[in-house]
C-alpha cells in the first residue's frame, strides 16, 4: 500500500487569477439553482476542504446543522466537500454518511486518504481496496507508530501513554466522548495520539521523533505521533493533484477551513484559507495574524457563511 506517494509540492501558481462571479451567478448560487453560470462556462471547479471539530462541527455540542443547507448546494453545484481532520476513519464515515458528502476523506492528520469507489471525482488505479474505499496509505502504519511510540519514550526518558496504552472508558475521561465514539476514536489505522508529558518541551518532542524518522503533531490535549510523509497539507496536495488529472480542462479552486494550528498546513496548501473563530469568538492567535479570510462566526454558522462568501465571492 505504500510508496510513490511522498512529498507533494505543488502550490498555486502566484500569478495564477481566479475570476469574480457576476450579480445573476451569484442570484443562482444565493437561491441554490444551479452551480453559478461562470463557474461552468470558464470551467472552473471550486473543491472545499475542511477541518472538522470546531470547523464545520461545533466545538461543544459536534453540531453540523446550520451547514446543512450549504452542503446541499454543493452537492448539486458537483463541489466537493471534503473532511481533512485528526479522526479516524470509523469517526469521520458515520459524519459523512449524515452529511451526504461523496465519501472522500483524509484521516489521522493526513495519514490516510479514502475514495469511496463511486466516487466520480476519482479514478485511483494503485491503491489498496478497503470495503468500498480505495485506501492511498501517505504515513505509517499504525504498528510502525505505536512501535514509534516506546522509542520515543526511550529517547525523552519519559513515559507516554498513547490510546493503545489505555481503555475505551480512559479515553472517555480524557475526550469526554461517549463510549460508541472513543471506541470509534481508539480504532487506528496510521497514527497514535499520546498524552504530552510534563515538562518536556514540544521541540524536544519534536526533534526526537524527527530522529526516529516520525513526526509529532502538538496539539492542545494530545499530541499526535504520525509517518514522515503524512500531513494535512500533504493529503491535500495529494488529493488536488488527483483532481486535476480528473478534470484536466477545468480550473481547480481550492477553499480551506481550519481552526487550530493543526490546519496550517491546509490552509497553506489551499487558494482560499478561512479561519474559524475559537470558542472565544476569535481565530487561533497562530493563525490569525496572516491575512487569511477569517469566517463571521464559530462553527457551524461561521463554517456555513465562509463558504457561501467564498463561492459566490471568488476573487
Ligand atoms: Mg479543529
Amino acid at each position: 500500500m505504500r510508496g510513490g506517494i511522498q512529498n507533494y509540492t505543488h502550490t498555486r501558481k502566484s500569478g495564477d487569477r481566479i475570476p469574480k462571479l457576476n450579480e445573476d451567478d451569484r442570484a443562482l448560487w444565493d437561491n441554490g439553482i444551479k452551480q453559478p453560470t461562470s463557474v461552468r462556462l470558464l470551467g472552473m471547479k471550486p473543491i472545499v476542504f475542511t477541518d472538522l471539530d470546531g470547523t464545520l462541527l461545533n466545538h461543544h455540542t459536534y453540531s453540523f446543522d446550520a451547514a446543512v443547507p450549504t452542503i446541499e448546494k454543493c452537492r448539486r453545484s458537483r463541489i466537493p466537500v471534503v473532511p481533512v481532520t485528526s479522526k479516524t476513519r470509523r469517526e469521520v464515515e458515520a459524519i459523512v454518511r449524515e452529511l451526504g458528502l461523496s465519501g472522500t476523506f483524509a484521516v489521522e492528520n493526513g495519514s490516510g486518504i479514502f475514495v469511496r469507489r463511486d466516487d466520480s471525482d476519482f479514478a485511483v488505479t494503485d491503491a489498496k481496496i478497503e470495503d468500498n474505499y480505495s485506501c492511498i496509505q501517505l504515513g505509517c502504519t499504525y504498528t510502525e507508530a505505536r512501535r514509534g511510540l516506546r522509542q520515543l519514550e526511550t529517547a525523552i526518558a519519559s513515559p507516554l501513554k498513547g490510546f493503545g496504552d489505555l481503555s475505551v472508558s480512559e479515553i472517555q475521561q480524557l475526550t469526554n466522548l461517549p463510549p460508541a465514539e472513543a471506541t470509534n476514536a481508539r480504532d487506528r489505522e496510521f497514527s497514535e495520539p499520546f498524552v504530552p508529558p510534563e515538562n518536556i518541551a514540544p521541540e524536544t518532542i519534536e526533534a526526537a521523533a524527527k530522529n526516529l524518522g516520525l513526526r509529532v503533531l502538538v496539539g492542545g490535549r494530545f499530541c499526535h505521533l504520525i509517518g514522515q510523509n503524512a500531513g494535512k497539507g500533504n493529503a491535500v496536495r495529494w488529493l488536488v493533484d488527483r483532481y486535476r488529472d480528473r478534470y484536466p480542462e477545468e480550473k481547480i479552486v481550492t477553499i480551506g477551513l481550519g481552526d487550530s494550528p493543526n490546519d496550517l498546513e491546509l490552509l497553506e496548501a489551499v487558494d482560499r484559507p478561512i479561519i474559524i473563530p475559537g470558542k472565544t469568538g476569535r481565530p487561533h492567535p497562530q493563525l490569525g495574524d496572516r491575512g487569511w479570510d477569517i469566517a463571521p462566526d464559530v462553527a457551524p454558522e461561521g463554517w456555513a457563511a465562509a463558504v457561501e462568501r467564498s463561492l459566490s465571492d471568488i476573487a
